[in-house]
């Protein structure tokens, strides 16, 4: 097993990714490093940022140290895990490269890569349909034909997935590449389309792929790495990301940053705490000659961008990914309607998504679109398709959801069970955000572990008729203190005493 699954979080997973030099926690972001020179050394990448992996570029490599070039490793200076590139982003921008898919594969694994890329075709965002469809085959065809020329089982190889924008070529290629021995498969041409802030149709590219590929492949969002959409990628499903950002954005004097990015000169404070924006303010870097202050900068956005990863895992390991998604997503209108998109994949969020809480924290619901999440769709769906009351107990009584948690320790509970002790009746709750707890479930997972913002907007009325539908009671009592509530074949009651002379009255 070369990737390990260990926590989940929506589509999201922490794992191991298992290389010959060490494994390598995920979700993980690689820094590009040029094969010749660098602001920020290699070495300083992994002893002072701690990145575990990196990413270069082997076609640069061959180009500039030719056939004899040596090994990636003493190259670069880096013991960690070496991810290198086949020059496929070359021919994209430029339209040629100067080798074969038979060299750049044998020259990867010569120069000691750990994970290479076979030399695919990318389809790039703005590719017509007629080129998408050619470059999804013309990878496809290369991709078997690499098999041929891997000597080395140690290394580990990435099988790209194509199709730019559209959906189908997406899920060909995911299809035909999951099929062949790779180990790790990136997806290309996410940089054009974020580049236009379509974080639409990243969602739905992402998604398309993930479907599409088996689950247990770690998935690379090629050329992703700006902090404010990391999580919302690693909430999909995303496991490697890799960037050259921190380093063109800092010869653009533009600092990175959670909420987007911002120029240098229309900052008037550094709201970062890391070494760099600990012992400078933004006069101090204005003021250094241009290459110190691109690697204050380009150091300063290596230290964002490490410490959003390290938020990422940890929200996603205590079970609050889609908290930290809804955050982040609100630092953009256009993200924001990246996450919008999520409801459209709710289901395949659900089926991800663990099914027992982690129990570190609670489910925070804000508002409509809060109610897709996996949590409370799942409770939504299984109270009506895959619950049946206790048998026995044909009286259903719904009272309104008590403050106090869970509700079971209410006085409310307590009370309605000492009145109706003896009959055959089943007490539920209901009310925001779930709609109807029976209580004997209201103690388990996120039931009795949330926090919620009043006028979520779910339909009380409808989600206890779906209830009471599915359970067949003899009758059901509804306490209904603020009279809101009138449905067809129910009693109403306005508090929880009137439920003794019902009772008497009824099932004597
Ligand atoms: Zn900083």
């Amino acid at each position: 097993m070369v990737f390990e699954i260990e926590e989940r979080d929506l589509a999201g997973r922490t794992g191991v990714l298992k290389t010959r030099r060490g494994e390598v926690e995920t979700p993980c972001l690689m820094p590009v490093i040029n094969p010749v020179k660098n602001l920020i050394s290699p070495r300083e990448l992994k002893e002072k940022f701690r990145f575990k992996m990196i990413i270069t570029n082997a076609y640069l490599i061959l180009k500039h140290f030719g056939k004899d070039a040596p090994d990636v490793h003493s190259l670069t200076g880096f013991e960690g895990a070496i991810m290198t590139d086949s020059g496929a982003y070359q021919l994209l921008i430029y339209g040629g490269v100067e080798t074969s898919p038979q060299e750049i594969v044998e020259f990867q694994e010569k120069i000691g890569s750990d994970i290479g890329v076979i030399l695919d075709t990318p389809t790039g965002g703005f590719a017509s349909r007629a080129d998408a469809e050619r470059t999804v085959e013309e990878t496809i065809r290369r991709a078997k034909t690499s098999f041929r020329l891997r000597k080395d089982p140690t290394m580990l190889w990435a099988g790209p997935i194509q199709g730019g924008k559209y959906l189908d070529l997406i899920r060909k290629s995911a299809k035909e590449m999951g099929k062949m021995d790779f180990h790790t498969h990136p997806l290309g041409s996410p940089v054009q389309i974020m580049e236009g802030y379509d974080y639409t149709t990243l969602v739905d590219m992402i998604v398309t792929a993930k479907r599409n590929l088996p689950p247990n492949r770690p998935l690379h969002l090629f050329g992703a790495g700006h902090p404010m959409m990391l999580a919302l990628a690693v909430a999909l499903g995303c496991d490697l990301f890799d960037s050259a950002a921190y380093a063109l954005f800092a010869k653009d004097d533009r600092y990175l940053t959670t909420r987007g990015t911002f120029r240098l000169e229309r900052l008037s404070e550094l709201p970062c705490s890391c070494p760099v924006c600990s012992q400078h303010d933004q006069k101090d870097l204005l003021e250094m000659p241009k290459l110190e202050r691109e690697e204050a900068l380009a150091r300063h956005n290596l230290y964002a961008t490490a410490a959003e990863m390290r938020a990422i895992r940890q929200a996603l390991r205590e079970g609050g990914l889609w908290e930290l998604v809804e955050a982040r997503c609100r630092t953009h209108p256009r993200l924001y309607e990246g996450f919008k998109r999520l409801g459209k994949y709710a289901k395949y969020l659900e089926e991800n998504d663990p099914v027992v809480g982690k129990g570190v924290r609670g489910v925070f619901i804000y508002d409509r679109l809060s109610l897709r999440r996996p949590e409370v769709l799942r409770h939504r769906h299984r109270v009506v398709e895959n619950y049946a009351r206790p048998p026995g107990k044909d009286i259903g009584v719904f009272i309104p959801n008590p403050q106090e948690r869970p509700f079971v320790k209410s006085k409310e509970y307590q009370e309605a069970r000492a009145i109706l002790e003896g009959s055959p009746s089943h007490i539920c709750f209901y009310g925001e955000p779930f709609g109807v707890v029976p209580s004997e479930l209201s103690e388990t997972f996120p039931l009795s572990q949330y926090e919620y913002t009043p006028g979520s907007g779910i339909n009380i009325v409808a989600e206890i008729r779906r209830f009471i539908d599915a359970n067949a009671y003899r009758k059901v009592y509804i306490v209904d203190p603020s009279e809101s509530i009138f449905l067809k074949g129910t009693i109403t009651l306005e508090s929880i005493t009137q439920l003794r002379g019902q009772l008497d009255e009824n099932l004597a």
